[in-house]
């Protein structure tokens, strides 16, 4: 009877060990927000928090500056905590305290926006240093148009738009044979979409571990395709483009930029809710935020995932 006691106790303590484990396994994000020109930011940094969380896989702290911008149509979705603490400003002010510690994560995520106010220096350092010893990123949607004075955010993103032009480096688009193009002669305002639409995503490379098994062409919800991004584009994977109605072209929708040692992912996708409950938006995301973090990739694609003829959206409910 002694014994038998003993042994469960013995079990219960190796279960227990092993949640911990699993527990401690869990991959650290950080999502920074607080200035967006796009009014969904409070709702979609959730959704994205969601996302994550979902997966069971990731652990998800959200940090965002002391000033606002756009924060009141999803007023919201702001955590209680820091809803009496954000002061609504217009244009962005720098928030001279904004300075999270990034090396507490594996991968930080970007739900800022056009004409974010320039970061404090000391924290432009940190971050530069977090992602060149090997730190993660993932730009979404306007976080491409962030910071366009910014050299080394200019290089980790790869590409971006608005309030940039020719001397922030070419316009990187694929041609119609298939060749990856860094237009560096002709002269140009970097950024440019249509109206929103739901358009076709076409995986370009197929064998990075964020597109592996992705069909290789597949219809995104509603969404702003955007074009004519500029930038140092220095060692940037292509993953998935789409044809602009701005420009007639293959643009890069999705890409996997290497930084030093870090690993960014940038998505241009991502303009409102709908294009946030897309299947095939929130796959390219996940996948690229725990490649971002690990270098590797075991999210697998899910049975919605969208075929070529009709969109496929999850209905969003906050849990
Ligand atoms: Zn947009």
């Amino acid at each position: 009877m002694k014994f038998k006691y003993l042994f469960i106790c013995f079990i219960v303590v190796l279960i227990s060990g092993a949640c911990e484990a699993t527990a401690k396994k869990k991959i650290k994000v950080l999502i920074i927000d607080g200035q967006n020109n796009h009014a969904v930011w409070p709702k979609s940094t959730i959704m994205m928090r969601q996302y994550l969380e979902e997966t069971g896989m990731f652990r998800v702290d959200i940090i965002r500056t002391k000033f606002l911008l756009n924060s009141q149509r999803e007023a919201k979705y702001l955590p209680l905590a820091d809803a009496g603490e954000g002061i609504e400003t217009k244009p962005a002010k720098t928030d001279p305290d904004f300075n999270p510690d990034f090396s507490k994560y594996d991968v930080v995520i970007s739900n800022f926006g056009w004409r974010t106010a320039p970061w404090p220096e000391d924290t432009q350092k940190a971050f530069e240093k977090y992602i060149r010893n090997g730190g993660g990123f993932v730009t979404v949607h306007a976080a491409d148009n962030c910071f366009p004075e910014w050299k080394a955010y200019n290089k980790m993103i790869g590409i971006g738009g608005w309030d940039r032009n020719k001397k922030h480096g070419p316009y990187l688009y694929v041609d119609d044979k298939g060749y990856v193009v860094k237009d560096s002669i002709s002269e140009g305002y970097g950024g440019a979409h249509g109206k929103k639409e739901d358009f076709i995503v076409t995986m370009y490379d197929q064998e990075h571990p964020i597109s592996k098994g992705i069909p290789k062409t597949w219809l995104h919800a509603f969404d702003e395709c955007y074009a004519k991004l500029r930038g140092p584009a220095e060692n940037v994977t292509i993953l998935g483009t789409a044809i602009s109605t701005k420009s007639n072209r293959a643009e890069p929708m999705l890409m996997a930029i290497d930084y030093y040692k870090g690993r960014v992912f940038h998505t241009t996708l991502g303009h409102d809710t709908e294009a946030f409950s897309c299947v095939g938006f929130i796959t390219t995301f996940l996948r690229g935020v725990e490649w971002a973090a690990t270098s590797k990739v075991t999210i697998e694609i899910p049975e919605d995932f969208p075929g070529t003829d009709k969109v496929s959206q999850r209905a969003f409910e906050l849990k």
